[in-house]
C-alpha cells in the first residue's frame, strides 16, 4: 500500500488507510481514468425501512430509483458493469455495502436514500464524505448511520464507532481526498439535473460523516433524493414515472461525469423526461409514439384517432404486459407507449376535456388510484396543456 501512496505523492503511516484494504486485499488509491464499474447502493432494506412517509418507506423508494438508474446505465453503456448492493428487499450491513463496492473494484459508488425532516422541508441534496458544515448535515449523517444499530455486531465491525459523534470516530485519511474532488464533481452534476430535469429544490452539495462512504476506496456519493416527510415530495417520489425522472437525472450526471473523466463527448440517445409542475407530468418525449397498428389492442384497430386527443395513463411497467391481459378487459382502447424501457399503458381516446376527466376518475375507481391524464397529437405525446390549447374551441 505504501508504494501506491508514494505514487500519489503522499507518504503517511499505512494504518490510517484502513479504508483502502479489506480482507487483506489492497485497493488502488488512484482514481481510474475510465469508468468500468459502478456500484449502486439502494439505502436500507429488510428489517431497516429507513425513514417513513405516510405511504412509503425509504427502502422501497431508494430501491426503485436505484434499479431504474442501473437499467439506464446498462442500456446506454453496455461496456460499464453495474453492480447493485441489493436488488431486493434485504437487510445489508453498512460495511458490507462498502465491501461490495471495493471488491467490485468500482470506479464510482452511488448510495441512494430519502430524507426525513420537518413537514415543510423539501428538496434534493447530495453528499460526499467530509466534515459537516452545519448541524443539519450532521443530523442527516447520524440518521443514516443509525442503520448499524440494527446490525448484530456493530461494535466489532465498526471498532468503537459512536453514532452520536460520527466524525469524532472517523479518521478522515488523506486517501479520501484523492477521491473527494471527483465525488464533489459528480455530486454537483446530480444536483444540477435534480433541479433542471426533475424540478427538485436544490439543497446543494454537502459533506458529512457517512459511515457507508468511509470504507470505500473510490469516488462515492450519498444522494438524499427528497423528503418522505413532506407530503408533496412523498407523492412525487412514490410515483414510478417520477422515480424514472430522478433516475434519469442521476444518469445524465453519470454521463457528464464519465465524459469528464474519459475526455469524451458521448451524448446518449435518451429521452429527457422532465417534471412538469403545471401538469405533474412529463413534456413530450420524442419517441413516445403510439404505433397505430402495433401498440393497440385488436378491438381498437378500426378506431381512427382524432389528430389531438386525451387518454388516461393507468399503468407503467418495466416489463411488457400483454394488451390482452385479463386485468385490461374492462378498459377501453388500451394502448401502450415505450420510454427508456418502461411501458406506459393508456386507456381511452377522448377529445373532450370534461369527458377525459370523468374517464380518469372512473379508471381511478377501478383499481388504478394513480391514473392521470395524458394527451397525444398525431399519436405522439404532448402535454395536457398543449392539447387543451389546441382543442380549446371544441369544448
Ligand atoms: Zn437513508
Amino acid at each position: 500500500v505504501c508504494a501506491a501512496l508514494i505514487l500519489a505523492g503522499i507518504l503517511l503511516p499505512c494504518g490510517l488507510f484502513s479504508g483502502a484494504t479489506q480482507n487483506g486485499k489492497v485497493y488502488s488509491i488512484l482514481p481510474a481514468d475510465k469508468i468500468r464499474t459502478v456500484v449502486i447502493d439502494p439505502g436500507h432494506g429488510g428489517k431497516d425501512p429507513g425513514c417513513n412517509g405516510s405511504f412509503v418507506n425509504e427502502k422501497n423508494v431508494a430501491l426503485a430509483i436505484s434499479l431504474k438508474l442501473g437499467r439506464l446505465i446498462e442500456d446506454h453503456f453496455p461496456e460499464v458493469r453495474v453492480v447493485y448492493t441489493r436488488k431486493t428487499d434485504i437487510f445489508l450491513e453498512l460495511y458490507q455495502r462498502a465491501q461490495i463496492a471495493n471488491e467490485a473494484d468500482a470506479d464510482l459508488f452511488i448510495c441512494i436514500h430519502c430524507n426525513s425532516g420537518a413537514p415543510e422541508a423539501h428538496g434534493s441534496e447530495t453528499y460526499a464524505l467530509g466534515l459537516h458544515k452545519s448541524e443539519a448535515n450532521l443530523a442527516v449523517a447520524k440518521r443514516e448511520n443509525e442503520s448499524i444499530l440494527l446490525e448484530n455486531d456493530y461494535s466489532k465491525n465498526y471498532e468503537g464507532f459512536d453514532v452520536n459523534s460520527p466524525e469524532g470516530s472517523i479518521i478522515f485519511s488523506l486517501y479520501q481526498n484523492t477521491f473527494l474532488n471527483r465525488s464533489l464533481s459528480f455530486a454537483a452534476k446530480c444536483q444540477k439535473y435534480f433541479s433542471q430535469d426533475a424540478g427538485r429544490h436544490n439543497r446543494g452539495v454537502k459533506q458529512a460523516g457517512f459511515l457507508v462512504l468511509v470504507k470505500t476506496a473510490m469516488p462515492a456519493v450519498l444522494i438524499e433524493s427528497g423528503f418522505l416527510t413532506n407530503h408533496k415530495e412523498e407523492k412525487f417520489l412514490m410515483n414510478s414515472e417520477n422515480q424514472m425522472i430522478m433516475a434519469t437525472s442521476i444518469f445524465r450526471a453519470f454521463t457528464d461525469y464519465k465524459n469528464e473523466i474519459e475526455g469524451t463527448h458521448v451524448v446518449p440517445d435518451i429521452i429527457i423526461n422532465r417534471w412538469n409542475p403545471e401538469e405533474y407530468q412529463t413534456v413530450k418525449p420524442t419517441q413516445d409514439i403510439i404505433d397505430s397498428t402495433k401498440n393497440r389492442r385488436k378491438d381498437t384497430l378500426s378506431v381512427k384517432e382524432p389528430e389531438v386527443y386525451f387518454a388516461v395513463q393507468f399503468l407503467s411497467s418495466p416489463s411488457f404486459i400483454s394488451l390482452d391481459h385479463p386485468d385490461f378487459k374492462k378498459l377501453i382502447d388500451v394502448r401502450y407507449t415505450t420510454f427508456s424501457g418502461i411501458y406506459r399503458y393508456t386507456t381511452g381516446i377522448v377529445t373532450n376535456f370534461e369527458m377525459a376527466k370523468k374517464l380518469q376518475s372512473k379508471v381511478r375507481s377501478t383499481g388504478y388510484p394513480d391514473a392521470f391524464l395524458v394527451a397525444f397529437r398525431n399519436n405522439s405525446r404532448i402535454t395536457v396543456k398543449e392539447a387543451l390549447d389546441i382543442l380549446g374551441g371544441n369544448q
